[in-house]
C-alpha cells in the first residue's frame, strides 16, 4: 500500500479531477489513459468509488426510462453537482 501514500498530499485534487472525468468515463469518451487513472483512482478512493456507482446505476436508470431520449445535459450537471456537495460539501 506503501505506493498509495504519496497522494495525501493533494487528495481532494485527485478527486477533482476523477470526477469531472467520471461523465467521459461512464459514456466511454475518455482515452485508455484516462480510463486507467479513474479506474486507478476508484478503486482506491471510497468517495469517487461511490459516487461513479451512483452515476451509474443513474444512467441505467436513465437509458431504461427512455431509451430513445437523450438524458438533457441539464439534468445531468444538476446530479453532478449534487454529487459533488456530497463529496465536498
Ligand atoms: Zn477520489
Amino acid at each position: 500500500m506503501e505506493q498509495f501514500t504519496k497522494n495525501n498530499e493533494c487528495e481532494m485534487c485527485e478527486c477533482e479531477e476523477c470526477l469531472q472525468m467520471l461523465e467521459l468515463f461512464l459514456d466511454n469518451e475518455t482515452t485508455l489513459e484516462q480510463k486507467n487513472q479513474v479506474k486507478f483512482h476508484i478503486e482506491n478512493c471510497e468517495h469517487c468509488k461511490s459516487c461513479y456507482e451512483a452515476e451509474h446505476q443513474l444512467k441505467n436508470t436513465i437509458k431504461e426510462q427512455g431509451s430513445n431520449k437523450k438524458c438533457p445535459s441539464e439534468i445531468m450537471k444538476c446530479i453532478q453537482n449534487k454529487i459533488k456537495e456530497m463529496v465536498f460539501g
